[in-house]
């Protein structure tokens, strides 16, 4: 019997890190998972220790792969993806870090970007990069880093250090400091990046003042990023494929159509619609970015985000006590016909695309007498069904593309009352797949494809398989009375 190829896929996320096998199929072979430290210096600051990234990492990685190499596999190839935004410093040198991993979610650059704001440089920064000037990004979060020490300028100007969002810094780690590049999808969430170019750019870095031999260089999403040295597993294994994680489920959902649309709902909710290789400009504060580059050639996305969609769901349960169990959610809503007229809006870390309202707090509203818990958690779910309508119908209007159907994944995808909901207000089709860890998946398709075990995308777009069609029913006067309401809610939150 000659061995199985199989790939495995890292799956560096923000509070923990995996690693899953696949075979060629698309079939999980083997997962190992490790939750690390969230780190809180102060208000509105969130951090990771580099070592518990990596140590999390290594041992997930080195967990998966022997487990599933017990089954009779060998893994030929590795893909990582990561947790994006997150933002690295470390010394070429000794490889030593400096300082912790500021996160995605840190806000503490806020006045700085507030600041470039002022200054009118966010059309400029919107032009090159599709992002908008938000904290979020990784830019802001350099520039920080380096405004601390001047030292630090100093050393970063001659060379010595390097800058690396997550993946570029397991990159480094996994082949021994050999290596220092990161993908297109990743670097277009640094506000570094030109997306139309697909260059580090001058001027952005000049603004904020970012040394240029800090950078690693951009390669596509399936390319040789080198190998594995001997010491990570016992003996060294090409690594093929990066991509960030809303990039690579979008990958795993197989959307590489213009118009394809994958929504992922786990403690946020991130939709991602491919536009092609037109790079669409949002009217609807929606970001431009890349989703994939492969032999040269971009692929653009347009992404909105939901900021609470399981963690409202966490909140029913931790905070209210209104159910046990996240999946209890199911059957109260689908016990009763309707809310009558509850609605939900969570805002309780403000709103995201289209709306954009970081100062907006939460609400329930249009309660009565009769209003109970099941009204309450079923107008919770409804909410995020709302919340995804709001989104899609921005980048319809943005693209000019009619959206055919969604492609849904993440934990709460596995609620099929809310996904038939979903189907409903946005009156179309959700497709859920066979394979939910839609993230994973969609890497190692990258490495399968640099690897040749993949020969191209429609290879990958057959070996997606659906669990279950979701599909809209009929009535429409009902579901645009209840849009209505929706948005008349929302509006006693927006400020
Ligand atoms: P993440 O990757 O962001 O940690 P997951 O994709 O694992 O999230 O999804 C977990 C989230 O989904 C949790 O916030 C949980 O409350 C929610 N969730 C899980 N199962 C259900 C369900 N059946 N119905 C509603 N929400 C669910």
């Amino acid at each position: 019997m000659t061995e199985q190829a199989f790939i495995l896929a890292i799956d560096q996320g923000t509070t923990s890190s995996r690693a899953i096998v696949f075979n060629l199929t698309g079939a999980i072979v083997a997962v190992a998972q490790e939750e690390f430290r969230q780190i809180f210096p102060a208000d509105g600051w969130v951090e990771h220790n580099p070592q518990d990234i990596w140590e999390t990492t290594l041992k997930t990685a080195r967990e998966a792969l022997q487990e599933a190499e017990k089954q009779g596999g060998k893994i030929a190839a590795v893909g990582i993806t990561n947790q994006r935004e997150t933002t690295l410093l470390w010394d070429r040198q000794t490889g030593r870090t400096i300082g912790n991993a500021i996160v995605w979610q840190d806000r503490r650059t806020a006045e700085r970007c507030r600041q470039l704001k002022e200054k009118g440089l966010e059309k400029f920064f919107i032009e090159r990069t599709g992002l908008l000037l938000d904290p979020y990004f990784s830019g802001t979060k350099l520039a920080w880093m380096l405004d601390r020490e001047p030292e630090l300028r100093r050393r970063a100007e001659q060379g010595r250090l390097a800058f690396g969002t997550v993946d570029s810094f397991l990159l480094w780690q996994l082949t021994g400091g050999q290596v220092h590049a990161t993908d297109a999808t990743n670097a277009s969430r640094t506000l570094l990046f030109n997306i139309h170019t697909q260059q580090w750019d001058e001027k952005l870095l000049e603004l904020l003042n970012i040394p240029t031999p800090l950078l690693p260089e951009v390669k596509d999403c399936a390319a040789d990023f080198g190998l594995t040295t001997k010491e990570i597993f016992d003996r060294p294994i090409p690594i093929c494929g990066i991509a960030g994680d809303q990039q690579a489920a979008a990958i795993g959902q197989a959307c590489f159509q213009p118009g394809m649309v994958k929504s992922t709902y786990g403690t946020g909710g991130f939709v991602l619609m491919n536009t092609g290789d037109k790079a669409v400009k949002s009217t609807n504060r929606l970001l431009t970015t890349v989703a994939y580059r492969l032999d040269g050639k971009t692929s653009y996305a347009l992404e909105g985000s939901i900021f609470s969609a399981g963690s409202a769901v966490q909140w029913l349960r931790d905070a209210l006590g209104l159910i046990d169990t996240a999946a209890q959610s199911e059957e109260l809503a689908a016990g009763i016909t309707t809310t009558a007229g509850v609605y939900m809006v969570p805002a309780f870390t403000g709103l995201g695309a289209p709306h954009w309202d970081p100062q907006a707090r939460g609400a329930l509203l249009g309660l009565s007498r009769d209003s109970g818990r099941a009204e309450i958690v079923r107008a919770t779910l409804e909410s995020i069904s709302y919340q995804t309508a709001d989104l899609l119908q921005g980048m319809a209007s943005d693209s000019g593309i009619e959206i055919e159907r969604l492609r849904v994944d993440g934990g709460m995808a596995a609620n099929n009352w809310l996904m038939a909901f979903l189907a409903w207000i946005l009156n179309l089709p959700g497709d859920r797949p066979v394979v939910t860890e839609t993230t994973a998946l969609g890497v190692a398709y990258l490495a399968g494809l640099q690897s040749g075990l993949f020969q191209n995308l429609d290879e990958i777009e057959q070996s997606w398989r659906r669990d279950n069609t979701f599909a809209p029913q009929l009535d429409t006067g009902e579901r645009k009375q209840l849009l209505k309401g929706w948005h008349k809610a929302l509006k006693r939150v927006l400020l």
